[in-house]
């Protein structure tokens, strides 16, 4: 069989998922959801106000003022933040201002209170009756004014956009109770093996714990999915057909395996995939995770890791998140990269490998070092890394100091 290039499988693989369903949900639940709709801006700040403590004054009044001829003004308001002043100043007058406070009819400018000589500040202290100016202020200064920060009818948020806890404060702002966006897609997870048991089960000789449950379920939920846990199933072709019927009755978007899918004796959830809708089974030009597994099961995307824990990581990592990516109706990653430097050579087989490397910054460059031997059961060098490094297909050596694309871990 020949090799397909990680991007040629990427595509393929792709081209059978579409984002799923919208709903509606109140803002405070939105955090990493995925927007649905557009955001379109109203004027912020919605009114002119302070952006300092201070006094409101009209600009041309404190012209000359300075430390040692002080601008004496008639405080004839005092405008806490919320209040919603009535007053229109006139000249040689001024109203004391909270930050956040909406700006008086007259004002043009705002004197921080540190340049006048009311220095009482603590909280609940009345306003004086007048106050000395020792700086002049330019007209706007201290001044925040309407729409500002953004114009109403600008686009802030596109749809795609997963919600930050900035981007829900911003949306607060604009008064958006409910959101359109994405349901969590649903993610069906099975680890197949007659030798896996539960983390807390006894632990019979030749027998090891099921790992893979906890890396993809995991990756899963970051990548914002949802996880229907199919738990270990054995290597027999009712267990697994069961447990993936299970996955549809529940309405699974995609369904996902770890093991079973190579040429082993006893790989049959290969065979069950096959039996019950269409099995592509490719070999992918990729260190670790060569042998991936991609079909249908009752019109549902199927996709086959490797059982060994760091080839099936990397597996998610190139093909699980993308596709629940898309389902999700993300429309960038949530996988940060960057440009590094080897601190050390490294050597690789002419596949596309990811290696398993801490990344340590040194004057503004990040450099990498391997984290550990690079076998594909060794989970412990993927534990102490931080970054995989992707050494494109064809590259069998480069040296220190080479530039290489790093995913941040
Ligand atoms: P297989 O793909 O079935 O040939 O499995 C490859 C290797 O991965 C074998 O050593 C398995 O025991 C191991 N393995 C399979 N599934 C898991 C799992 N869920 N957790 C940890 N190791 C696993
Ligand atoms: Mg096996």
């Amino acid at each position: 069989m020949t090799l397909l290039s990680v991007h040629a499988a990427q595509e393929r693989l792709l081209a059978h998922f579409k984002p799923v369903e919208t709903e509606t949900l109140p803002l405070m639940s939105c955090s990493g959801r995925v927007l649905a709709e557009e955001v379109m801006a109203i004027d912020l700040p919605g009114f002119d106000n302070s952006s300092v403590d201070g006094f409101a004054v009209m600009a041309g009044d404190v012209r000359d003022a300075s430390p040692t001829s002080p601008r004496t003004l008639r405080v004839v308001a005092d405008i806490p933040a919320g209040a919603s002043p009535a007053v229109a100043l006139a000249s040689g007058e001024a109203a004391r201002i909270m930050t956040g406070a909406p700006i008086p009819a007259g004002a043009d400018a705002i004197v921080m209170v540190e340049d006048t000589d009311f220095h009482q500040r603590r909280a609940g202290a009345a306003a004086p009756s007048s106050v000395k100016v020792f700086k002049a202020v330019q007209r706007g200064e201290n001044i925040r004014t309407r729409g500002m920060d953004v114009r109403a009818g600008e686009k802030i948020l596109p749809v795609g956009h997963a919600l930050r806890p900035q981007d829900l404060g911003v949306l607060a702002m604009l008064g958006k109770a409910n959101v359109k966006v994405y349901r969590r897609p649903r993610l069906a997870l099975l680890s197949s093996g007659d030798e896996l048991v539960d983390v807390d089960a006894p632990l019979p000789p030749g027998k090891i714990r099921d790992a893979n449950s906890y890396i993809l379920s995991t990756l899963t939920r970051e990548a914002g999915g949802e996880v229907l846990p199919l738990g270990i199933v054995s290597d027999h072709r009712e267990a697994i057909r069961a447990r993936l019927n299970e996955a549809v009755e529940q309405q699974a978007d995609i369904l996902v395996s770890s093991a079973g899918v190579s040429v082993g004796a006893f790989d049959f959830v290969r065979e069950v995939v096959e039996t019950e809708g269409e099995l592509d089974f490719w070999r992918v030009n990729m260190r670790p995770g060569k042998p991936l597994a991609f079909g249908r099961y009752r019109g549902i995307p199927f996709i086959g890791l490797p059982g060994n824990p760091v080839s099936a990581f990397v597996g998610f990592e190139v093909f699980v998140r993308p596709a629940l990516e898309q389902l999700a109706g993300r429309e960038r990653t949530s996988r940060p990269r960057i440009r590094v430097k080897l601190a050390e050579p490294v050597e690789s087989d002419g596949r596309e490998s990811y290696l398993r490397a801490v990344l340590e910054e040194r004057e503004g460059t990040f450099y990498a070092r391997l984290s550990g031997h690079q076998g594909s059961g060794n989970l412990l060098s993927l534990v102490r890394a931080n970054a995989l490094l992707i050494i494109p297909a064809g590259v069998k050596s480069l040296p220190i100091d080479a530039q290489v694309e790093a995913w941040w871990l």
